[in-house]
């Protein structure tokens, strides 16, 4: 990627220090409103990723040392500090990677916020075990301790969100922590750390900037790693296993989906209408949503009532739906980078030569979508994509585009409802509309997915755990997986 000049540069932490690459290497961060470099970030190399993981490895010790209430005094500390650096944190990830400020600011920054201090309050747990008494004379018991030194490498889609699932959980737990943010957009994320630096003893967390496909096997692979946490797509979590195929590590690896929204013929199509047009694939980050439903599985009997609904909420004149991301009245932003836009764009021509049928939208382009703003005219905007089709193999159907287009399937029954939905590799997340309460809880048992919805879509809460199943990956950013038990037992 080129490197402009006259950008706001971001630096890397690493043992308590804000630092550049080695050689002051940068690489340009595009605002993908307007396609244009705003600023520019580190372009780590092998070397710094080895730097950062000797600081947390040299960390670990006293941080593990630490009593829970201790680590829990840090991390409530960063939750505050969150909050009260909400306005500009939301607008580094809304410039960045083009979500939009509606969503950011009054969205994401209080679910941060909740999250760190969600961790804070399990800490304690995180190391508790269990008492069994095996006979009269010998007493078994478990301690939790952490693993050592984790590696949370993170996507350009959820940059804040992600950073803190992993960090906040896997410090809570005791674990020093390197976090590796996309360089498609890191800025959020070194700003984070940034304001961090001096909440957590030098080394404890370090956030390295550099590209996956060169520093990536060095942070998976180094010995001192004792636990790696992915949320990316499924060819990097084959890359991370043959990297580390030598000497297999504990993985938690949050990956894609083709998720499923099943609507039968007693949904309230009104709500179910809405819950799609307004936050389940169109809006919002323009459907770079993991759980995004990219399949819409419609009883035949209400599929053109469906797709109508949906037509007509997309097109409401109300809806500003392109514009400024800054700007609170845009509801939906463009596509993060220019390589995702393009391979979105082939997607959806893909469909239609594959035999499927055009709905809605398919169009793209600022020019095209947004003409009186020229300043947006090299961004990369998409237009929400509705296709049909009676065929689950397409493609389309298969595949997971990763922007906001979605197919429509039509089905007549119950197990064939079924059949569709877990009809693909993926398993992370589906929902069903009906009223039907028997038919809820039948699916909801029928479902191949990590995380099931009934009558509302894409509710996720640190209360819940949130994970996938098959190619969806395995796992969770949780106290319990960032911790491991060991067993004792002591001869009275
Ligand atoms: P990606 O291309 O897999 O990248 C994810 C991260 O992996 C980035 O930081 C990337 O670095 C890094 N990476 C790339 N190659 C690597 C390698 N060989 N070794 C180690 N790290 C490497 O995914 P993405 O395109 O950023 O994100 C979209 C994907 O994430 C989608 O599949 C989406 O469904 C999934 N996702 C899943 C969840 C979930 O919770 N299940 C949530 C959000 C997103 P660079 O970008 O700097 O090269």
């Amino acid at each position: 990627m080129a490197v402009s000049t006259d950008l706001k540069e971001y630096q890397n932490l690493i043992g308590g220090e804000l630092r550049a690459a080695t050689g002051g290497a940068l690489t340009d961060s595009i605002d993908p409103s307007t396609g244009k470099a705003w600023a520019r970030v580190p372009k780590s190399s092998k070397e710094d990723a080895v730097t950062a993981i000797e600081a947390a490895q040299k960390a670990f010790p006293a941080w593990k040392a630490l009593s829970a209430g201790e680590r829990a005094a840090c991390l409530r500390d960063a939750a505050e500090i969150i909050a009260s650096n909400g306005g500009e944190l939301a607008g580094l990830e809304t410039q960045d990677n083009g979500w939009v400020i509606r969503e950011t600011s009054y969205g994401l920054i209080p679910v941060l916020q909740q999250v760190w201090l969600d961790a804070a309050g399990k800490a304690s747990e995180a190391n508790r075990g269990q008492t069994v008494p095996m006979s009269p004379t010998s007493l078994g018991y478990t301690l939790r301790e952490p693993y050592g030194v984790v590696v949370g490498i993170t996507p350009w889609n959820a940059p804040l969100f992600t950073f803190s699932i992993k960090a906040a959980y896997a410090l809570a737990a005791g674990n020093t922590v390197v976090i590796k943010p996309s360089e498609q957009s890191a800025v959020s994320s070194l700003h984070l750390a940034n304001l961090l630096k001096d909440v957590f003893p030098e080394g404890v967390l370090n956030v390295i900037c550099g590209p996956g496909s060169e520093i990536g096997d060095t942070l998976v692979e180094h010995p001192a790693v004792d636990k790696v946490s992915l949320t990316g797509s499924g060819g990097t979590a084959t890359s991370i296993a043959r990297a580390t195929a030598g000497k297999p590590k504990p993985m938690i690896l949050e990956l894609g989906g083709k998720s499923a929204n099943i609507l039968f013929e007693d949904a309230n199509i009104e709500k179910a209408v809405e819950a799609i047009s307004s936050y389940s694939i169109f809006t919002g980050n323009s459907g770079q949503l993991c759980v995004g439903s990219s399949r819409l599985l419609v009883h035949r009997s209400i599929i053109d009532q469906v797709a109508d609904g949906i037509k007509n909420y997309l097109q409401n004149p109300e809806l500003k739906q392109f514009g400024p991301t800054m700007d609170p009245a845009t509801t939906t932003g463009p596509i993060a980078n220019k390589s995702q836009y393009e391979s979105i764009r082939s997607y959806i021509q893909l469909g239609l030569d594959e035999g499927a049928e055009l709905v809605y939208g398919g169009r793209s382009g600022g020019s095209e979508l947004i003409p009186d703003r020229s300043d947006l005219a090299d961004g990369y905007w998409i237009e929400p994509t509705l296709l049909k089709t009676e065929s689950n193999t397409l493609r389309v159907c298969q595949e997971e585009i990763f922007g906001p287009v979605s197919v429509m399937i039509p089905f007549d029954t119950e197990e064939e409802a079924i059949a569709l939905a877990n009809g693909t590799e993926f398993g992370l997340a589906a929902g069903v509309w009906t009223k039907d309460l028997s038919r809820a809880h039948r699916m909801v048992a029928s479902l191949e997915a990590g995380n099931v919805w009934v009558n509302t879509y894409a509710r996720v809460g640190v209360d819940l755990p949130f994970g996938g199943v098959k190619s969806s990956g395995f796992g969770t950013d949780s106290i319990e997986d960032y911790s491991r038990e060991k067993a004792c037992v002591i001869e009275l």
